[in-house]
């Protein structure tokens, strides 16, 4: 049976992108291949935040009550190894049970399953068929991916995809690509790959979230767009604003959904924020 490390395991409601307000239960898995110390900060600078809250990680026994960080990846003990402690290594079978006891009623109904991190695409990939083939899991119909983009398919995950969706007419792969521009402090040439986007194609619908705070970033994405682009990427394109501190942005919400109507692209909000917080586990 296929064992996974897993950070969180939720029920809410998606507050990005393409399923926005739909009811979802989110598997974040461990590890990443990022570290994306720049969001919110000035380029360079690692998240002291992040390190200040580490100096007692040994603390915490839960995510519940890890502190939020304004700036840097929100979801650092996701990744970070020295909360890797609160990630608990399961096998498929009590994974797809805690999934299903999380809904509702217990079974799935329009619910849908958001597979994120972290970056969840890493070699967590031979795990995903013995939890999608559990019994529990059978009713299940839309999946997405909310990945980084820099992770390939394997041809083993690629076919058992495609032979997931060719199971029922309802079942569907999406890919939340969310491509890391220079802002998150991220080198061009690791974060934009066209040629891994292009590969999802194959297996599901492919849309692109850009993260941005200032016209530089907006910019960026256009290049990156671009690029995209010319290897053949169909798919919709999102620009959704930053989390972290607002003070350091040149742009806010509205700024964020007129660059994208200009470029007609699509807005995304982070229904989270206002719902929730963005506490742990939403
Ligand atoms: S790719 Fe995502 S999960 Fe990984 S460090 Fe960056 S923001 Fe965090």
């Amino acid at each position: 049976m296929s064992k996974l490390k897993i950070s969180e395991l939720f029920y809410s409601i998606q507050g990005e992108g393409k399923y926005m307000g739909v009811p979802s239960v989110f598997l974040r898995t461990y590890g990443c291949n990022f570290t994306c110390g720049g969001f919110g900060m000035p380029k360079g600078e690692l998240s002291i935040e992040r390190d200040t809250i580490a100096i007692k990680a040994e603390d915490y026994t839960d995510y519940k009550s890890l502190p939020l960080v304004s700036t840097g990846c929100d979801s650092y003990a996701s990744w970070d190894p020295r909360f890797k402690h609160l990630s608990p290594v399961l096998d498929s079978d009590a994974i797809a049970n805690s999934i299903c006891d999380l809904l509702p009623g217990h079974r799935w109904l329009d619910e849908h399953l958001v597979i994120t991190g972290g970056e969840p695409l890493l070699g967590w990939q031979r795990a995903y068929p013995d939890l999608l083939s559990h019994d529990r899991m059978k009713a299940l119909q839309e999946i997405t991916f909310e990945t980084n983009g820099t992770q390939m398919i394997s041809p083993e995950f690629g076919q058992y995809l495609h032979d997931w969706q060719k199971m029922r007419a309802k079942h569907s792969i999406t890919f939340s690509v969310s491509p890391k521009l220079s802002i998150s402090g991220e080198k061009e040439e690791e974060a934009i790959l066209p040629e891994v986007i292009n590969q999802y194609q194959q297996y599901g619908s492919v849309y692109l979230k850009f993260v941005v705070a200032t016209e530089t970033d907006v910019k960026e994405a256009e290049d990156a767009v671009l690029k995209y682009k010319r290897k053949g990427f169909k798919g919709h394109v999102y620009l959704m604003p930053c989390g972290g501190v607002e003070s350091l942005y040149n742009l806010n919400a509205k700024n964020v959904a007129i660059a994208a109507m200009n470029r007609g692209w699509r807005y995304s909000d982070r229904l989270q924020v206002p719902l929730f917080k963005n506490e742990w586990g939403t």
